[in-house]
């Protein structure tokens, strides 16, 4: 399918981007674009505008801070899987983003894009919230930092107001022992079920609206996955059982 009507701009700077967005009633970002394309395609989202942040020059940057990694908006899911920096400061993510898709969709595909997007089955909204990280957005009013515990609101919703930029993620270095695994139907898949383990925080994803921290004693309490034809909620709470044991053996 095609998208359906939209108007189009594309900003060259943080700066017009912010206004633009602050001027326009439904407009939504265009990153890499592998998320917001098929959902257009498939008329599953209908905004008036699309804001396309790929004519800002350098915003792509992946660079240390505060003892972390900081990755910017335009950083593609590739350029963080190909980092030294972040194969050095926090493999963990290095881990995680090859979990992501494939290599032609990390190619294009942002980490901020990815997070912003907030899919519940996503492996590094669990890895910003196991390691206790945040992102940093920018508007006409301003720059605030949100906590991963308070970014994902709901199913693909987020804290992020509708003309605010995600200029940057920070995630802290990851020390070990460190685990990310997922149980998904073929490689590439989003997973059934997964866990990142950071020491001892344990988070989830793939089994509740959002990214959720939890006991590594008792993993599956308190969660009621939902049920799908991939798989049942039994099925997923046993997943969570599983490969919680598999994190921490390791
Ligand atoms: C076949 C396939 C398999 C996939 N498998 C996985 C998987 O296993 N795991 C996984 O995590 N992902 C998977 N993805 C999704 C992929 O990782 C996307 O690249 C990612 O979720 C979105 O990043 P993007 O840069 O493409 O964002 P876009 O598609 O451009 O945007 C996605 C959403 O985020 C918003 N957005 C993007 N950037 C910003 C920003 N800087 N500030 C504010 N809002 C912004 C957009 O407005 C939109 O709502 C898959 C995609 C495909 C097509």
């Amino acid at each position: 399918m095609k998208p359906p009507p939209f108007e189009y701009r594309a900003p060259t700077t943080v700066e017009e981007a912010c206004a633009v967005l602050a001027s326009l009633e439904d407009a939504k970002v265009l990153a890499g674009g592998q998320s917001l394309v098929p959902l257009l395609n498939f008329r599953l989202a209908r905004p008036a505008y699309i804001v396309d942040i790929n004519r800002i020059a350098a915003i792509d940057r992946i660079y240390e801070r505060d003892g972390g990694v900081a990755v910017q908006a335009l950083a593609r899911q590739a350029a963080v899987e190909d980092s030294e920096i972040v194969a050095r400061v926090c493999p963990l993510l290095t881990a995680a983003v090859r979990l992501v898709a494939h290599r032609v969709i990390r190619n294009r595909g942002t980490l901020c894009g990815n997070l912003a997007h907030a899919d519940p089955a996503s492996e590094l909204p669990a890895v910003l919230l196991a390691l206790g990280g945040h992102v940093v957005a920018r508007s006409i009013r301003g720059e605030r930092v949100i906590e991963a515990d308070r970014l994902f609101s709901g199913v693909m919703e987020t804290a992020l107001a509708p003309d605010e930029l995600l200029v940057e993620a920070w995630f802290p270095a990851s020390s070990q022992p460190f685990a990310v695994i997922e149980e998904s139907r073929r490689h590439g898949d989003f997973a059934l079920a997964g866990v990142v383990r950071a020491v001892d925080r344990l988070a989830l994803f793939g089994v509740a609206p959002t990214p959720v921290l939890a006991d590594p004693r008792d993993p599956a309490r308190g969660l009621q996955p939902s049920g799908d034809l991939e798989a049942t909620a039994e099925f997923r709470l046993h997943l969570v059982r599983v490969l919680t044991g598999k994190a921490f053996a390791a």
